[in-house]
């Protein structure tokens, strides 16, 4: 069996995508839906200046945080995935978010090869260092940026990443397609390997 390095984005990827949504409509007095948030910058979205948000984010951040929930399949397929692969959860929150990140992994059981809390949105140094086989997220800029750098991607689909993509980047729709997906990566490399 072959061991991969799966670098795995945290929130949208992990999480679901609009778990903010709700106290954000409530602290703003906006009614947004789902399928309102056309783009990944929320402050776009909830047409506010992005200090009025940041406002938001530090008083209501960590609370977000930890009462985000988990898309569907992901604690099974993770946890599947750990059985022979490694699993490092790579994230731009910000440092300060580092206590309620482990509590809220830990407390959902997902499997935790390491965890990366980057204050960032620039990844590719980070999977450079984890050697990363495969990279999931659901921001569209971090894809192409990986991607660009050499690194297989899966786009996990969400209303604000449905742009055009480079054909190297592969757009799953859930954790079930990221699972079969990683599999038939495993098996075609076995392939080489035999070949
Ligand atoms: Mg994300």
């Amino acid at each position: 069996m072959i061991k991969l390095n799966l670098c795995v984005d945290i929130d949208g990827t992990v999480t679901t995508p609009y778990y903010w949504l709700k106290d954000a409509n409530n602290y703003f007095n906006t009614n947004l839906r789902p399928e309102d948030v056309m783009e990944y910058d929320i402050h776009n979205v909830l047409n506010v200046e992005r200090e009025e948000y940041m406002k938001f984010y530090d008083i209501y951040g960590e609370e977000l945080h930890a009462k985000a929930k988990l898309r569907n399949r992901a604690r099974r397929i993770l946890c599947k995935l750990a059985e022979y692969h490694d699993i490092h959860y790579v994230t731009a929150r910000e440092k300060r978010m580092t206590k309620v990140t482990y509590w809220w992994l830990e407390k959902k059981k997902l499997p935790i090869k390491g965890v990366h809390i980057l204050g960032s949105h620039h990844k590719v140094n980070k999977a450079n260092e984890l050697n990363c086989d495969i990279f999931i997220e659901d921001r569209y800029e971090n894809a192409l940026e990986l991607s660009r750098a050499g690194f297989k991607v899966f786009l996990i689909d969400c209303n604000y990443n449905r742009m055009p993509l480079p054909e190297e980047i592969i757009r799953v729709k859930d954790w079930n397609e990221i699972y079969d997906k990683i599999n038939q990566y495993v098996n075609s490399k076995l392939k080489l390997d035999v070949a």
